[in-house]
């Protein structure tokens, strides 16, 4: 048993749509399971609508609807579905009289609420999934459209809803094993879910390939394929630098750390579920479905680069704090953590010295109140628009002098904050948002000049 994970790019139009059913029809034999995103820029175009909606400019609101309303039922009838009173026309003229009744309200609330958001987001994926799973059905496999919602179940943290793993995986099993007994391909949207009560939730944007990693570890399946619009996992992304290259092969460790530092590609949390169970993860091109893409596995192959990867994330904001207070005194930073932990947003980079700490958050709502609450402690200095660049490799353990390498690459680069752990895989800096596709070009070409042929390509 296989799971096939098609995000937005995969499913954006009828073409793309049947491509994806010749993908999953060579691997008929496999019994694959689908999961699939909305159609690409969907879940943006809906989230806008919304905000247009409850700023009370309901008409707007409304056109924007119709607009993704007629580029379902376009691509669809392009492949002959959705073109009379068919099921799939039913169900996606249900969807769109819900989502008129919710501008509707909420132009005339004036609120958008992240529980509201959540349920407008949800209809990307249900909309895509209907779709998709009568193109399956007219590529001669037997297939069938399942609600998510009833299996991934969460807490009411809406907008970033954390699955709830053992009553999500009974779901799990209990849903899909009889429709795969019946020899029938399950579709099943990534994204969303619901909590305990079913008010729907979304468990964060990207979240699909995270959707297909607990599908995949509930059922314990062979594979859990990622079907994209790159080759793989390349050494950087491939749109800041031309010339990356595709990684044949990491470990989960590393994968993990780069989607935690902003490779897109993965969702962060793609990897627990396939770690607890071991499973093999597969980065594919739905483009070109011919080629090996990446394997992210338990234990990678010894690599003669020090660095594999490249990640990096803009929009940070560095807070540091000072304290003279705190001369040798301990207590200090759990104080600050205290502060962190009660409005849960996590820090990504941090660095002390005696008297100050200077962490990193990513641009965050709370910011104002964390600060207020910082400024309890001591002095605070907050500032904005910066990048972390993060070189991520297992090799960093053994090969010594990299971060030589990397400074002389970042020379006329200010650096602000560096950050390497004892065991850790990455050596991180923080710099000028500004500065960041010099830095990521720099570090790709002193890293990338020499590769290993038996690890990139
Ligand atoms: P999907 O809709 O299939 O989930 P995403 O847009 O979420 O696709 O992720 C794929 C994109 O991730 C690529 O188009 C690429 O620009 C970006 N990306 C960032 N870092 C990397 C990397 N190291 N390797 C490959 N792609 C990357
Ligand atoms: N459609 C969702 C998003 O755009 C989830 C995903 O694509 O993984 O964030
Ligand atoms: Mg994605």
């Amino acid at each position: 048993m296989i799971v096939c994970k098609f995000g937005g790019t995969s499913v954006q139009d009828a073409q793309a749509m049947t491509r994806l059913a010749e993908i999953v029809k060579a691997r008929h034999r496999e019994q694959p399971i689908v999961v699939a995103s909305a159609m690409g820029g969907i879940t943006n175009r809906l989230l806008a609508m919304a905000q247009t909606a409850a700023r009370g400019r309901r008409q707007e609101a409304l056109d924007q609807l119709n607009k993704i309303k007629d580029r379902h039922f376009r691509e669809a009838q392009k492949m002959g579905i959705a073109t009379g009173e068919d099921w799939v026309a039913d169900t996606l003229n249900g969807y769109f009289k819900e989502m008129r009744d919710l501008v509707r309200g909420l132009s005339a609330l004036g609120e958008l609420t992240p529980r509201i958001t959540d349920a407008i987001a949800s209809y990307g994926e249900r909309l895509s999934t209907a779709v998709l799973t009568q193109v399956l059905e007219n590529h001669g496999m037997p297939a069938q459209l399942i609600d998510a919602r009833k299996c991934i179940i969460t807490d009411d943290n809406f907008m970033h809803a954390a699955p709830l793993f053992d009553v999500t995986e009974a779901a799990i099993v209990e849903h899909l094993r009889p429709v795969l007994k019946q020899g029938k391909i399950p579709v099943f949207q990534g994204f969303i879910g619901s909590t305990r009560e079913g008010i729907t939730t979304t468990i964060g944007r990207g979240g699909s390939d995270y959707s297909a990693a607990i599908v995949g570890a509930a059922l314990g399946v062979d594979d859990i394929q990622i079907w994209t619009d790159v080759d793989g996992i390349m050494t950087t992304d491939p749109r800041m630098v031309k010339e990356a290259r595709r990684i044949k092969v990491i470990s989960f460790d590393e994968a993990a750390e780069l989607a935690y530092f902003g490779a897109k590609v993965l969702h962060p949390a793609t990897i627990i579920p396939a770690v607890r169970r071991k499973i093999p993860v597969h980065v594919l091109n739905s483009y070109k479905p011919e080629q090996e893409g990446t394997l992210i596995t338990d234990e990678a192959p010894p690599c003669e680069n020090p660095v594999k990867a490249i990640a990096f994330k803009s929009g940070i904001t560095v807070l540091n704090v000072t304290s003279t207070r705190m001369l040798m005194a301990y207590g200090f930073l759990k104080k600050i953590f205290e502060i962190f932990d009660h409005y849960k947003v996590p820090v990504d980079v941090i660095s002390t010295s005696e008297v100050s700490v200077s962490l990193t958050v990513d641009e965050t709502s709370e910011l104002w109140d964390i600060v207020t609450e910082l400024k309890k402690i001591g002095e605070v200095n907050v500032e904005n628009s910066k990048s972390i660049v993060c070189c991520v490799g297992d090799n960093l353990r053994n090969i010594p002098g990299v971060p030589g390498i990397a400074f002389s690459a970042l020379n006329d680069i200010r650096i602000q904050m560096i950050s390497q752990g004892a065991s850790a895989v990455n050596i991180t800096f923080v710099i000028d948002q500004e500065k960041l596709p010099d830095a990521v070009k720099s570090l790709h070409g002193v890293f990338f000049r020499k590769i290993d042929p038996l690890i990139f390509e």
